[in-house]
């Protein structure tokens, strides 16, 4: 995914409003929110910018892709 650093200002965690960080090359794995601790991903190159889909950070560096349900 080519998430230019323009386009990363933009998005914001739409929990906090605060700043994401890309995780991965060119962001191609997901968004993370510090603040929140959790990440959003990014499926078929489009961040899924949901409170619900978010995976905590905790279970991101677990290997967990998902949200727990
Ligand atoms: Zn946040």
């Amino acid at each position: 995914m080519n998430m230019n650093k323009e386009l990363l200002e933009i998005l914001a965690c739409p929990r906090c409003h605060g700043a994401l960080e890309a995780l991965g090359d060119n962001a191609d794995e997901g968004l993370s929110c510090p603040a929140c601790a959790v990440v959003y991903p990014v499926r078929d190159d489009i961040p899924v910018m949901l409170v619900e889909e978010a995976v905590p950070l905790a279970d991101w560096q677990r290997g967990q892709r998902q949200a727990a349900r």
